[in-house]
Parts: C-alpha cells; structure tokens; sequence
C-alpha cells in the first residue's frame, strides 16, 4: 500500500528558474491529495504523468498567493477535462468568498461540485477522514491565519497470531474476545492473554506539512512521531530576525523542530529566492538533524510500511 509524497514546488513567495511554487501531492492506497496549489500547479502535475481527474481533496494552507493561484486554472482544467466527481476544498476562510465570486464571473466548476470544507487555523481538528486515513489542522504560527496538515493512516484492525487460533482450535467468539483486549479460557482448560497472542499488523504512517510558520514549540507536541515532516525553511541561520519578522523559520529552526517532534525524516522547502545553492540550507540543517532533505521539484519521499 503507497504512501508517498512528491513535491511539485518548492520556492516561497517569488519562484525561480527552476523551482517552482508550493504544491505537494500524497498519494495513499492510490487516493491522490494535493496539498497547497501554487501558480503553474496544472503544469508540474502533467509533466510528472498525474491525472488531475484522480485528485478529490485540497488542502489549502493559507491565502497567500503562493500557495493557492494555481487553483483556479486546474479547476478550471478539471473542468474541461469533463469532471463530474465531488472535489473538497480544505481552507482557512475567507476562502469560500473567493471562491463564490469566481464561479461567478469565470463560471468554473461547470459539471461538478466543488465543497467548502472550513480549516479553523487556530484548532488542531480532525478535518477529513476514509477508509485509511485522517486528516488533522495543525495551528500554524504566520502573518495571516494558516494551518499544517497531519496526515495519519488509521491504525489496522489487530491480528491473532493463526498458530495460536491452530493449536487451541479457537472458535469466532474466542478470537473476537482476544481481539477486544480480553483474556480468555480456551477449551482444553489453557488460559490465554490477549497480549501475548495478538499484534498490530503494521505501524500506521503519518505525514505532517508545517508551511508557512515561525517555529513552534507546540507543533512538535502534536506530530510527535511523525514519519516523515515537510517544515518551511524559507532563511539561512543568518537571517534569523528577517525570519521572525515575516513569520516564516530558518534550517535550524525546521530541524529543531523535527527533533523535538521526534520526526524520522524532514524534508526543507520553501526557500527564498535570494539563496542561489540551496543545498548549503540543508547542510545547515543537518547540524541539527541529520536526516534532513532538500524538496526538489519532482522529488518523491515514500514511506514504507514496517
Ligand atoms: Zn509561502
Ligand atoms: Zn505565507
């Protein structure tokens, strides 16, 4: 089962030659999410082979330009495309008020619906959820209202080991009991804990999108553990106060972040565009935290099941 994560831009407010705005996409069990839609969104995803017809949500992080201008046009393009499924919009307010006056003076969304979901940028909410996953709002610390994402897979149904169920010749009721977290008495006089013959198939996998935002102490409590976490970097170390002052973190405070989060991996992204070798930002980072990456356009992070 997939779950991965590819970026299709990476820059902060002003793009470069070759990066480009932010926009991510995770693919889960082969339902595609993309998170934040900056300009030239529709373009990055035609030229990595993804079908924009497979994208049902949108996680919109905040109203800056950056991070939703390439919205409109791939509506508008899924539109064209002869879309007739739902697609969720996930954003902070007043997003619905942009998004009514463009249905009505540019008639988008023609053949579908498009729902306002309302990310409340100062609650950490569960906003979504499937089959496989849920979706939280993370409260983000920027100069307009803005939220994180956490994206969790939901944690598997647990297992009975079968050899156990084989040699005590356990009926439904027994295996449902130990599944439940009781002990039981099988039939043969033996006493079985639950602990000692059931498990969890697999550890659920999590991924936390953190941009934009000052560094947090709080966040880290509430991605602890995070697999893999994607944090902004937009300034080198040096530019510590210019951070503070547009609301945005250094390296070093993204890899701060990622070890009190207890995070295994960090991806840094949303560079500004005054730094011309950005790799320079993540050998700062990884002072702190070693296994920290760079987000590249076209880079992909998966996480395996373990
Ligand atoms: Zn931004
Ligand atoms: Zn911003």
């Amino acid at each position: 089962m997939t779950f991965k994560v590819t970026i299709l831009g990476s820059s902060a407010a002003m793009p470069t030659v070759n990066k480009y705005h932010s926009a991510q996409i995770l693919n889960v069990s082969e339902q595609f999410y993309l998170i934040d839609c900056g300009e030239g969104t529709q373009n990055r995803l035609m030229k990595l082979g993804i079908n924009p017809l497979k994208i049902n949500s949108i996680f919109i992080s905040h109203l800056h330009g950056d991070h939703f201008y390439g919205l409109f046009p791939l509506v508008s393009t899924m539109s064209l495309m002869g879309r007739r499924t739902k697609l969720k919009i996930f954003a902070p307010r007043p997003f619905d008020e942009i998004l009514e006056s463009h249905k009505r003076y540019f008639d988008i969304g023609t053949g579908f619906d498009i729902e306002f979901c309302e990310v409340r940028t100062r609650e950490n909410n569960l906003i979504f959820e499937n089959k496989v996953m849920e979706v939280y709002s993370l409260p983000l610390r920027h100069n307009i209202p803005c939220a994180g994402f956490l994206f969790k897979e939901k944690t598997p149904a647990i297992n009975i080991r079968k050899d156990i169920v084989d040699r005590f010749q356990l009926g439904i009721a027994q295996i449902v009991s130990l599944k439940r977290g009781e002990d039981i008495v099988a039939d043969c006089g033996e006493h079985i804990t639950s602990a000692s013959v059931t498990y969890i198939p697999y550890q659920p996998r999590s991924y936390a999108y953190c941009a934009d935002t000052q560094y947090s102490a709080k966040l880290a409590g509430l991605i602890q553990n995070v697999d893999l976490l994607f944090h902004e970097s937009t300034f080198a170390d040096i530019d510590k106060s210019l951070a503070k002052r547009t609301g945005h973190s250094t390296t070093k405070q993204a890899a701060k972040l990622a070890v009190n989060a207890g995070a295994k991996r960090l991806i840094l992204g949303h560079f500004s565009a005054r730094y011309s070798d950005t790799s320079l930002l993540v050998d700062e980072a990884r002072e702190v935290f070693q296994d920290s990456f760079e987000a590249k356009e076209g880079s992909v992070f998966e996480i395996l099941r373990n």
